[in-house]
């Protein structure tokens, strides 16, 4: 009797057992017994739930390729069905009362929109963001690894390890397929109609323009740099961290002079922020306003101090781009 005179049941039970990936890759190509039993999708589909804990195939891909592929969030995998299941009770019971729920940090009273429950299973905490009392950060800090957290109001995912947010557009599709996974399961069990959440639907909705925008804010090496009202800046923060909806139009009026030039006195951080003149016309494209206060159009009669500031911040740019 050979091993291929075994059941197949068993052989299968065998091959996910004890087999590795790089194992399983030889003796496919060593017997052609074993390499029919390889065609089969479902026998990568247990090699990818029982070895790696992948237990959802995105729609482009195979089981196979499912298997052999290396998550970046490995924490998110960590999240099996009963974990899932713990955490969407402990966010149901939560979500009860949506108006008195606050951070479980005993001398915190801060409630929604800023609010993270913690993913991990068994766990209770509730913490705010860090745009307040940073106790969901805290946690993370001092209940390793209590890596993933939600936030409550949006449903995305954060991972404190990886300093990711998790399954957004731009993620590979198996961590988008477990992430949206997670997200449909919590949102057809919060649909019941005894545990309505009104506070979420419209957050959601807006999750997509969120993660495209979070991904705006940077900074080129050498674009000009674009000025933009702090006050606006602010809304707009709050808006890509899911406290709130978008800000209206850009209103850049309290920072240019009776010239309508940009103001040499203004400050910057109080002020105005700055960011790459590409970023600064995607958002006018989507938000409307004005005027645009570039880089370009400062003078050292009036600017010679921002010249100078901006001129520094960029040395490690330079330095970067020059090693000689
Ligand atoms: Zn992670
Ligand atoms: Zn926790
Ligand atoms: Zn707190």
């Amino acid at each position: 009797m050979t091993i291929l005179d075994l059941p197949i049941e068993l052989l299968n039970q065998l091959i996910v057992t004890y087999l590795n990936g790089l194992d399983l890759h030889r003796l496919a190509k060593t017997c052609s017994a074993l390499k029919y039993i390889l065609t089969d999708d479902a026998i990568w589909h247990r090699l990818a739930a029982e070895r790696k804990g992948y237990d959802v195939r995105p729609e482009t891909m195979t089981w196979k390729q499912v298997f052999y592929t290396e998550a970046r969030c490995e924490h998110l995998f960590d999240i099996n069905r009963s974990v899932l299941q713990d955490r969407i009770l402990a966010y149901l019971e939560a979500m009860k009362s949506p108006k008195t729920l606050k951070c479980t940090n005993s001398n915190c009273e801060i409630g929604l929109p800023d609010l993270w429950l913690c993913l991990s299973k068994g766990c209770t905490s509730i913490g705010c963001g860090r745009t307040k009392q940073k106790h969901a950060f805290e946690h993370y800090t001092y209940g390793r690894p209590h890596c993933l957290t939600i936030k409550i109001n949006t449903l995305e995912i954060w991972c404190y390890i990886c300093k990711e947010w998790i399954g957004s557009l731009d993620a590979h599709p198996l961590e988008r397929a477990k992430a949206s996974h997670i997200l449909s399961c919590i949102k057809s069990a919060s649909s019941h109609p005894t545990h309505p959440l009104p506070l979420l639907t419209t957050d959601i909705s807006l999750n997509d323009r969120r993660q495209k925008e979070r991904k705006m804010y940077i900074f080129g090496k050498k674009d000009p740099l674009c000025f933009v009202a702090e006050g606006w800046l602010d809304e707009w923060k709050e808006f890509l961290i899911g406290n709130a909806g978008p800000p209206g139009e850009i209103d850049n009026g309290g920072l240019v002079d009776g010239r309508g030039k940009f103001r040499g006195n203004a400050r910057p951080n109080l002020d105005y922020g700055f960011m790459a003149e590409g970023a600064y016309d995607q958002l006018v494209e989507a938000y409307g306003g004005g005027p645009k206060l570039s880089e370009t159009e400062l003078t050292e009669e009036h600017h010679g101090f921002l010249i100078q500031m901006i001129k520094t911040w960029r040395t490690p740019f330079a330095s970067e781009d020059d090693p000689n």
